[in-house]
């Protein structure tokens, strides 16, 4: 996944973020804020990729598959265990099928 910034090209920490008011927002309690590059303070959104969002899916299913039929220990260690199997996967699905995968666009709220 590339993780740079779609305006600078620069490489992003994820952790390093600025958290920016879009304009036209109130400053005082906003009721979102954007990630921001650091280098170039662009307004960015996160582009997830669709498998994510079906790991997700996957994985909510799951929970709410133990806490409807079956609160059991073993139910909840399956459950967690699959949960963790479909983030490697998604992990090794994106790292060998995706590296160019853009993990950050300009923001359209902000532009
Ligand atoms: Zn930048």
């Amino acid at each position: 996944m590339n993780h740079s910034c779609p305006q600078c090209r620069k490489e992003l920490d994820p952790q390093k973020l600025l958290r920016v008011v879009p304009s036209g927002q109130r400053t005082f309690l906003p009721l979102y804020t954007l990630p921001a590059c650091p280098h170039c303070s662009a307004e960015l959104r996160v582009n997830t990729h669709p498998v994510e969002n079906q790991a997700l899916a996957v994985q909510v299913v799951l929970g709410v598959l133990v806490l409807l039929f079956e609160v059991h220990l073993l139910a909840i260690t399956l459950a967690l265990v699959g949960i963790i199997g479909v983030q490697f996967s998604l992990a090794q699905f994106i790292r060998s099928n995706a590296p160019d995968w853009p993990r950050y666009l300009p923001s359209r709220i902000g532009a």
